[in-house]
Formats: structure tokens, sequence, C-alpha cells
């Protein structure tokens, strides 16, 4: 595809401005305005009003924004006000780095598309093959893909192809290339129609995401809310300097103190996340874990309970920093300090949306005071120590020690369990060695050459964080 011919720069503040601009005045169709309305959005956000009217046009966009800005609303309402023009199967495709955001644009597609009946199908891995092959098979208006398992199917399920295609978004574009997703965006660009509306949205203006830009967008206009790496007035930013070997204690005594709020602690690793979860449970916190290594169900049963507020605290790694919307998040806790301090904005992200307050307190061990001072330079603001009396909380010693020891015991039980699983897996997978020998001596006699190629799956990318 040839280079952007025009960039036209439109920069909003995410800051709304007064004057009057309205749905209706950017052009949405009245079909759609009523299910903005269902959804109580009243009017439109910054990015809204900057890439609605170039893409009501028939324009490429290429948007600076992140989620929270409204940017599913930017891309989602043109394609479904082109799709209530010229009714078409397999009409638009979504691409989206995380499983959980795959989800939730989907959601808010079938949400502003139910007037209109449009159908969506989500196409992520982690789930069943054969059940979305049939759901592909249905032919519906929009897909929304993780990049993997979309050049998955493309490759191997039979009938499927994107040849109709007529709309291509690229939903967070920097983290879909850090992801390594690159040479699956590059096969999915070769498989759909040159002639197609193409959106291109990131975060940030990377290298990659330029090269991808070249490739991909063609007379583009520029749209970008600038957030510059702010935290949001409301959101109450402190630090607790904690001794590596009372962390636990601490982080029991802070939630303790603040019960009756909901929180995010982010932890660095899976093995802590789930021992961390365990921890809180054995407390008496209902606490969820959700982490890369866990089933895609599971993932999205733990995103579930804590949304449907049944457990109030959720414990995760990065794969929850960006994007989710949940707004009734409180508190964020940083247990492990992000090693990236880009994460940090992400993370504390999570709180204080849509003009309600939130808090983050940020757990600094001896180790992460480095990282704990690149954040704070990078937000250009000193935090407040958050307010602690060490006798106190070591008050609590003594129960956390015990819900420690269970907790370890736990995750040693379930790591041994999933390894009895993964075994069998094996061995229900692996062929004898007897059948690998004959292969083999067939092989060596010349024959055997009808080598079936398997579904490509055997990648293991265990991406997820
Ligand atoms: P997004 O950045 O697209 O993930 O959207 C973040 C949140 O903002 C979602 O909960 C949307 O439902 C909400 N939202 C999007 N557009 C508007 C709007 N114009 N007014 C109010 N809320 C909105």
């Amino acid at each position: 595809m040839e280079e952007v011919e025009t960039a036209t720069v439109a920069s909003a503040t995410a800051a709304e401005s007064t004057e009057e601009v309205t749905f209706k005045s950017l052009g949405v169709d009245d079909a759609l305005i009523e299910a903005c309305t269902k959804m109580k959005w009243s009017k439109p956000s910054s990015i809204q009003r900057e890439a609605l009217p170039p893409a009501l046009e028939g324009r490429d966009i290429i948007g600076l924004a992140e989620t929270g800005s409204g940017k599913t609303g930017a891309f989602a309402l043109p394609i479904l006000q082109r799709l209530l023009k010229e009714p078409q199967r397999l009409y638009a495709l979504v691409l989206t780095p995380t499983r959980e955001l795959a989800y939730q644009i989907s959601e808010q597609f079938e949400a502003l598309g139910s007037g209109i009946g449009v159908q969506c199908a989500v196409i992520v891995g982690g789930i069943d093959l054969t059940a979305q092959s049939v759901a592909l098979a249905k032919r519906p208006h929009v897909i929304i893909a993780t990049p993997g398992r979309l050049v998955d199917h493309l490759e191997n399920t039979k009938g499927f192809s994107l040849r109709s295609l007529k709309f291509l978004v690229m939903d967070e574009a920097d983290r879909i290339l850090n992801m390594d997703f690159e040479i699956e965006v590059d096969k999915i660009l070769k498989c759909i129609p040159k002639e197609r509306t193409t959106y291109l949205y990131s975060a940030t203006m990377t290298k990659k995401v330029k090269k991808l830009q070249r490739a991909s967008v063609r007379n583009a206009v520029k749209v970008e809310v600038s957030t510059k790496y702010g935290t949001v007035e409301k959101l109450q930013q402190s630090y607790i300097f904690v001794p590596q070997k009372f962390m636990d204690c601490y982080l029991a005594f802070i939630i303790n103190e603040l019960h009756g709020n909901s929180f995010i602690i982010f932890c660095c690793t899976c093995s802590n996340t789930t021992r961390t979860a365990l921890l809180l449970r054995n407390l008496g916190f209902s606490a969820v874990p959700l982490h890369g290594q866990m089933s895609q169900p599971k993932r999205l049963g733990a995103l579930n309970k804590f949304k449907a507020k049944s457990h109030s605290i959720l414990v995760a790694t990065d794969v929850a920093s960006r994007g989710l919307d949940i707004p009734h998040v409180d508190v964020v806790i940083n247990f492990d300090m992000p090693t990236h301090s880009k994460d940090y904005i992400h993370r504390v992200g999570r709180t204080a949306r849509a003009g309600r307050a939130g808090r983050a307190i940020n757990f600094v061990s001896q180790y992460g005071v480095e990282l704990f001072k690149r954040i704070e330079e990078l937000i250009g603001k000193k935090m407040d120590a958050y307010p602690t009396q060490e006798a106190e909380v070591l008050l609590m010693q003594e129960r956390v020690m015990e819900a420690q020891r269970i907790a370890r015991t736990e995750v040693k039980e379930f790591e041994s369990k999933k390894r009895e699983r993964d075994d069998d897996d094996e061995a229900s997978q692996a062929p004898s060695a007897k059948l690998v020998k004959r292969a083999f001596d067939q092989r060596s006699k010349g024959r055997g050459k009808g080598d079936t190629k398997g579904r490509g799956r055997g990648r293991g990318r265990g991406r997820g964080r």
C-alpha cells in the first residue's frame, strides 16, 4: 500500500471543550445516536470529535489515543454507519493485542450496533478452534481478533477468507507490534483487499508503528488526544517504603484498612500473582488472580467475578494494565513496581476513571527504589508517603505468616496437579516410541512421504504476562 498522502493533524486535549458538539452535529446516524444514548454517551469524547468527521467521510485514520479515551466508539461508529448503508457480512476486522480487549471491543460493537442487529465474532487464543470455525462460518459482520489466532484460521479453516473485507482496524498497534505479532500482521495484510478503509490506533508512535502505517494506510487523517503521560487530577498517588520481608503483612494491613473498596493489585510474575491471591483468600479477602498462564475461560471468569463485584480484589499481571475498562476500581496497588515506567501510567489508569476519584499505592521495597524514582520523574511529581505505623502493621504478622504457609502448600499442590495434567496431555498426544521408530524406518526406506501439515499451533508463544 502507498504511503500516507496527507496527514492532517488534529489535536485535542482530553478535557472537553465547552462548545456544543453532538454526535448529530458530527454526522452520526440517528439509529446509532440512540445506541449512544442508551450507553449514556451524552456527547462525543475528544477523540470521537476529532476522528468521526473524517472517518464518516471515508478517510483512513491514524489515531494517537489510549484506551479510556473513547477510541472504540471513534472507530466503531463509522464502521457501523457504513454497514447500515451497505449491509454485508465479513465487513470489518479489528485486530487487538489481548484477549480481554477483544471481548471489551466486541461488547461495545454489540451495544452500539444493537439496533441494527450487528453480529460479532471474537477470535482469540485459548478458545476451542472448532467453535471459532463455526462462528466464522456464520459470517459475522465484525471480527475482533488477536493476530496469532486469526492467522491460524486464515491458514487452516476451510472456506474462511477475508476477501470481502471493507474495514481494517489495528487497535493498540504499538502493543501488537511489541508483542512480536509483526509477522502475523504482515500475513493478515496480504490476505485482505487493498481497497479498504484502515484505522490505525496506537498509544505511541514508535518506529514499528510508523513502518506499519506506511504499509497499511493511505491518505490518512491523523488525530491525536494529548495525554502527555500525565495522570489524572482525581488520582491520589502515594508510596510506602516496605522491607521486602514485610510486604505481605503491609498488603494485608492496607486492604484491611481500606475495606469496602475494590482493588487491583499488580504483580510482575504469574507465580506471584497466584501466590498473592491465595494468600489474600487465606486471610479472608475475596481475591481472584488474572494472568497470562491461566486458560482463557478462567481469565474471563476472573474478570467477570471482579466486574460483577462478587470479588473485590483482582490480583493481576500487566495483562490487565492496559485498556481494561472497569469503572468501579477504587485502588490500584503496585505490589511489585513495574519494570517499565510507562506501565505505571497504564496500571494506575485502571482507577480514577470517568471522573471518579481513585487511589494508587506503591509498595517500594529496598529493591524497587530506583524504579520508583524513575516513575516520579516520568509523572513529574513527588508522591506522598502513605501513613502507616509499623508496630500497628506488624500486629497482623502472625496471621499473615500462617496464611503464607497455607498459600505455599496450595501453590505446590496446584503446580504438581498442573504438571500431572501437562504430562497426561503430552502422553496422550505423543506418538508411542514404537510408532516413531516405525515412521522413521519407513522414511529411511523412501516411503512415508505423506507428511500432514499440522495446524501450526505449536509455537507455544506463552505471551501472556
Ligand atoms: P474506550 O477508550 O473506547 O475503551 O472507552 C472507554 C470508556 O469510555 C468505555 O466505558 C466507553 O463506554 C466510554 N465512552 C466512550 N465514549 C464515550 C462518550 N462519548 N461518553 C461517555 N463515555 C464514553
